[in-house]
């Protein structure tokens, strides 16, 4: 269940949670991988829901996903994920973050922490019972740190009565390797 890839190791897991025809939220769009995943398992009937700041986020992703005749199942929308609640009133059963910048894109463009919490605070309130939110910190960049740190923060005041919070961080990678944080509702 855990890969090189921190990317393979969060969508092994977070499969696990989702079921078909189920709506399901990729909150950070950039090249479409996980959208595409997401898109693949929530089946025919399912529903993904993406956001990105970024024009060319959208288009790449609506290449990749018209290529592997996905896109009928997927709405992207550019527009920054904390405006969630403006786009999403149905339950969601998994919502996945990547925070950081465009791989291969503008490196000034990043999360940031005010937009991140909100967006994920939002989504918790969409969440499904057993539902499961994914977020992957990539923090060497500049103001990644910050990000990080106020994210966990938040996390860690989540209630324990309504929700599981764990963390995955690599012991044996460089400094700042990107870290894993996992909700899940009960
Ligand atoms: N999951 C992506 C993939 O599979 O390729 C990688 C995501 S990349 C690390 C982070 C993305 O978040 C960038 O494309 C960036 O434009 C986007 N982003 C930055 N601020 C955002 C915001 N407020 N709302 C939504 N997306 C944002």
């Amino acid at each position: 269940m855990f890969e090189t890839r921190i990317t393979d190791t969060v969508q092994g897991i977070v499969k696990d949670y989702i079921d078909k025809g189920d709506t399901v939220i990729d909150a950070t769009i950039g090249n479409g991988n996980d959208t595409a995943f997401l898109a693949e398992n929530v089946g025919d009937n399912g529903k993904v829901i993406g956001f990105d700041v970024q024009q060319l986020a959208i288009r790449t992703t609506k290449e990749k996903l018209n290529e592997r005749n996905l896109l009928n199942r997927v709405t992207l929308i550019e527009d920054s994920h904390e405006n969630v609640k403006n786009y999403v009133d149905s339950p969601i059963k998994v919502a996945m973050f990547n925070l950081g910048y465009l791989p291969k894109g503008d490196k000034k463009i990043i999360t940031k922490p005010e937009s991140t919490i909100k967006a994920i605070n939002d989504i918790l309130e969409l969440l499904k019972s057993n539902g499961v939110v994914s977020i992957i910190s990539y923090y060497g960049h500049e103001g990644g740190l910050l990000e990080k740190n106020k994210v966990c923060e938040y996390l860690g005041a989540l209630s324990n009565k309504k929700f599981d919070v764990i963390s995955i961080a690599y012991e044996n990678r460089k400094m700042n390797a990107p870290i894993i944080y996992l909700i899940r509702k009960k």
